[in-house]
Parts: C-alpha cells; sequence; structure tokens
C-alpha cells in the first residue's frame, strides 16, 4: 500500500494524532513548532493553534475543548480561543524533559510520557486520572513513544522507542493497573524505530517507523509483519484511524534534522498523510475529565 500526501503541512515534527469524531476532525500536533492543528478532511481546511511551547499529544476532553501533553507538563486547551491552562507538571523537576506521546484509555485516563534523548533513561510514563490526579507508572525511560489499547481492552502496548521493542501488560481498565510486562515485538534490522502506534479492530498493530519510511502492521501474537504503508518519508511518526468509519489511517511525518539532500529527495517531508488499508480501526478515546 501506498501513504497519499493529505496536507503539504511542512511540519517540523509531525505527531500525536487523534481524531475528534464529534467533530469530524483530526487533532495533531508539531512539536518543535509548538502547534497544535485541527485538520477537517471534508473541507481540507487546517487550522493551527501556538501553544507557545513543545506540545506531544492531545486529546479531546468530555468537559469540552481538548487536553495536551507539553514541554511543560499536562494542560487544558481551548479548541477555539486557543487559551492554555496548565493542569499539573510531574517533571517540573527535570527542566530539560518534555512530554511526548499520548493517549486515552478506554476508560477515559489520559496516559502520556516523557523523554530528554536517545543516551540518557530519565523519562517515564505518566497517567492522569478523570479526576485530574497525576501519578507516574514507569520510570528509566529512553523515549516515551506509542501506546494504545487491545480492542477487548485486556492488553495495553507500549513503545520506548531506541529499545525497538513493543511490550504489552495485563491491563486493569477499572483501576488503569498494569501488570505482566512482556515483549511481543522486536523490530528486526532493515527497519527503522518504533515510533506511534494504533491499534486496528481486528486488533493488529499499526506502527510508525522513523527513519524506516513506512507505517507497518503487525500481530502481537506472532510478532510477525502482516503488512505495509510505503510513505515517501524517512520520518514517520505515528498513525491514527479516523473517518466517519474509522476506515483511514492518517499517518504524521517529520522534516527535522534532515540533510540538504534529504530534503531535496523527501520534498514532503512534514506533510500529513492519508491510505485506506481495507480494516477499521479503534476509535480515539475521550479524556474523561
Ligand atoms: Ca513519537
Amino acid at each position: 500500500m501506498e501513504a497519499k500526501l493529505l496536507l503539504d503541512a511542512k511540519a517540523r515534527l509531525g505527531e500525536g494524532p487523534s481524531w475528534h469524531a464529534e467533530q469530524g476532525i483530526l487533532l495533531w500536533v508539531d512539536i518543535d513548532g509548538h502547534q497544535v492543528h485541527l485538520f477537517n478532511p471534508k473541507t481540507r481546511e487546517d487550522r493551527s493553534i501556538d501553544v507557545g511551547q513543545q506540545v506531544g499529544a492531545v486529546v479531546p476532553c468530555a468537559s469540552g475543548g481538548a487536553v495536551m501533553a507539553a514541554k511543560h507538563g499536562f494542560f487544558k486547551l481551548d479548541l477555539v480561543t486557543g487559551e492554555t491552562e496548565q493542569i499539573f507538571d510531574p517533571e517540573e523537576h527535570l527542566p530539560a524533559n518534555r512530554f511526548n506521546d499520548g493517549k486515552c484509555d478506554p476508560a477515559g485516563r489520559f496516559w502520556a510520557g516523557t523523554m530528554l534523548n536517545r543516551n540518557h533513561s530519565v523519562g517515564a510514563l505518566y497517567c492522569m486520572d478523570k479526576d485530574w490526579s497525576v501519578i507516574k507508572v514507569l520510570d528509566q525511560i529512553q523515549i516515551s513513544n506509542g501506546l494504545d489499547w487491545s480492542p477487548d481492552h485486556q492488553t495495553m502496548y507500549y513503545i520506548d522507542s531506541p529499545t525497538r521493542q513493543v511490550l504489552a501488560f495485563d491491563y486493569d481498565l477499572s483501576s488503569g493497573q498494569i501488570s505482566g510486562k512482556r515483549t511481543v515485538i522486536h523490530m528486526p534490522d532493515g527497519h527503522g524505530e518504533p515510533d506511534g502506534m494504533t491499534v486496528d479492530a481486528e486488533g493488529m498493530l499499526w506502527i510508525a517507523e522513523w527513519n524506516g519510511y513506512k507505517v507497518g502492521r503487525w500481530n502481537p501474537a506472532s510478532g510477525e509483519l502482516l503488512d505495509v504503508v510505503n510513505v515517501p518519508v524517512a520520518k514517520v511518526s505515528s498513525c491514527i484511524f479516523g473517518g466517519d468509519r474509522l476506515d483511514e489511517l492518517y499517518i504524521t511525518t517529520a522534516s527535522v534534522d534532515l540533510s540538504a539532500e534529504d530534503r531535496v529527495s523527501q520534498p514532503l517531508a512534514g506533510g500529513l498523510f492519508i491510505v485506506k488499508p481495507g480494516v477499521q480501526g479503534t476509535r480515539t478515546y475521550t479524556f474523561a475529565g
């Protein structure tokens, strides 16, 4: 399969997409551009909000607007006025860290992780519960990235990119507790580094490959690669299912750290791409707070 360009956004670090079903729009971020984007696939209109800091992920919020995981912690974001309001910064004592990828679980908790860089395991994975309280769940993380839940809500999948692994945990949806850590996929040589991830309705994992020019569909039961969506950009960062029937896979990419040569061979770096892979996704869960 080949991904089609949807928006030549020229984002520096396109990331963190989520589908806002109520409004029929894709929320996505440009981490290094400090932007939250609202893309309407029907009109192809893209509006962006400058949030004044790096922002790793944004999700719809049940009490209105959105919540985001950003450089300075968790924030509420008004999608109309662009106003932000800090909820909590669990890493105020680690000013060089920033939030990266995040997503809500099927019960409406917002999970998001932090990072410094690949040489330092000083990142962590946090969970913000429906009462807006934040707890640290995992530490010693290098680059906290993709996460999602199985269609039966009994498994949580998680990626710390430099490990090249996808971890799985037994998931207790009523408490949000994880247990039984194991590795379900080890990305072989010849692939990029696993980055953002989403689960489809059949329980298969769609994993964006940083420096891999693709999104792969993987079976977490066997660890096998099942299918590939080629993207004409090396730094493929994340993906999410959207559209009225959740049958469209939206893919974000980045243009950071490209050489002059790379820029010529990847003119669409930083663009937003789409493919209809012939399978439906699981939905984007809304933060319940
Ligand atoms: Ca990422």
